[in-house]
């Protein structure tokens, strides 16, 4: 039986009633259908990278979208504003690294400060992927998506999107308040992507969006450089913090081919090499990325709580829920100033623990269960709150536990 440790980065999670890979359109959205008409839990699931799930036996569908075509449909580069603007359609199945190496490999500029992050493109959108100066809203054209409430499919432009900081319209159909799920659509939003659209441009260089990355590649944030370039500097930044997933875990039967075959290849081959293991360990494990990656949002404050942070503490000009204006701060800094420092476990013998190379990862160092990471993020919640009075939120999704 297929369980939620099987089909996640983390590695936990309880046993799954029925599992479904459907690899027709029409079959995710009958999956979906039939699921929501019997009215048991729903998990759409990507790559499992963005979910925490309880230890018991999850007594509904997860349905798996094993579509992970990507198209081309311009004949030819239309111009837009004076650029080449290429479209590529992606299925919601298919992995995002994939998918950043086809367009690379393309010529097209748009998304390669986004390679490496673990997932699907159906779920890029969901949470608005970010990194490195670049967010995945920038580069999408429109969702297709499915409707569980209306039952019918529709095309979303990026207008209507909802994007912001780790949220779109999708993300928004799933809670009440951070961390407090509504109860209809959750642990899958209201839409359900089927495919992706991106409107990218014609160019082998991309601009370097971000301090470390420019420090990386010798150059000035906002020089240009070749998309490529960008695309192995973000890959070697992200090993040397453990954000990456484990390669190895395409090995495993339950991930068989949600991959493509060749790019798997490579990134066992960059793992084995930064782990420096002997040529004759073709396949090595990496406990610090056994995570959710980041596993706290970076908390947007009112202007007078962001005063009464210590003087140090990072600030950055953002926008709160309300629309109105806020400051950004810092997780990992908050985390790791109230005293929770890289490698940090509840207690020495807990399979859990922050990762060894960056404090906002929570990793399962072994076999740890989800109780034992629900324990370490509430150790961390409670730490900060008493430092600082502000309570950390959960990145991934939770499902089944309380990681208010
Ligand atoms: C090592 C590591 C590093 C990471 N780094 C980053 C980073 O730099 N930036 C960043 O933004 N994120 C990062 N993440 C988080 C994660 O990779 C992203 O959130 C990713 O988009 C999740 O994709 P997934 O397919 O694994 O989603 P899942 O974990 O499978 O699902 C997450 C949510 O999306 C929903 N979902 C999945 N597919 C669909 C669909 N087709 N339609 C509707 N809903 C769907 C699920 O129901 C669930 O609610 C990182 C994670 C890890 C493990």
């Amino acid at each position: 039986m297929t369980s939620f440790a099987d089909l996640t980065t983390i590695g936990v999670g309880g046993h799954i009633a029925r599992f479904i890979e459907p690899t027709s359109r029409v079959g995710v959205i009958e999956a979906v259908e039939d699921a929501d008409s019997k009215g048991l839990p729903l998990c759409v699931i990507g790559g499992g990278s963005n979910l925490l799930v309880a230890d018991g036996p999850f007594n509904g569908v997860v349905v798996r979208d094993a579509r992970r075509q990507i198209t081309v449909p311009d004949e030819a580069a239309p111009v837009e504003n004076g650029e080449r603007i290429v479209h590529v359609n992606a299925e919601a199945g298919c992995n995002w690294d994939d998918f950043v190496a086809f367009t690379v490999e393309l010529g097209l500029e748009g998304v390669e400060g986004l390679s490496g992050i673990p997932g699907t493109v159906g779920a890029s959108v969901v949470q608005n992927i970010g990194a490195y100066g670049q967010e995945v809203a920038g580069a999408v054209e429109s969702v297709e998506a499915w409707d569980r409430r209306d039952k019918r499919t529709l095309n979303i432009a990026a207008a209507d999107m909802g994007f912001g900081y780790r949220m779109s319209a999708l993300k928004t159909s799933m809670y009440q308040a951070p961390a407090v799920p509504a109860g209809e659509f959750f642990p899958t939003p209201r839409y359900v992507v089927l495919s992706v659209t991106f409107a990218l441009r014609h160019s082998a260089t991309g601009t370097v969006g971000y301090g470390q990355l420019a420090k990386a590649l010798g150059v000035e944030v906002c020089d240009r450089m070749e998309t490529a370039a960008i695309r192995n500097a973000v890959l070697k930044v992200r090993a040397a913090k453990g954000m990456l997933e484990d390669a190895a875990r395409y090995l495993q039967p339950a991930m068989a081919g949600t991959k493509r075959d060749v790019n798997v290849r490579i990134a066992l081959e960059a793992q084995r090499r930064q782990l420096a293991a002997g040529a004759d360990t073709p396949v090595v494990r990496d406990p610090d990325r056994h995570s959710c990656g980041s596993f706290f949002m970076n908390p947007v404050l009112p202007a007078d709580a962001a005063d009464r942070l210590p003087q140090d503490a990072p600030r950055f000009p953002a926008t709160l829920p309300d629309g109105t204006a806020g400051v950004k701060t810092s997780a990992a800094w908050l985390i790791d100033h109230a005293g929770f420092h890289k490698g940090f476990k509840v207690d020495e013998s807990s399979p859990a623990g922050l990762s060894t190379l960056h404090a906002l990862a929570l990793t399962n160092r072994g076999d740890a269960a989800a109780s034992d990471i629900a324990a370490l993020a509430h150790a961390v919640q409670d730490g900060v709150e008493a430092a600082f009075g502000v309570r950390l939120v959960p990145e991934p999704v939770v499902v089944g536990m309380d990681l208010r």
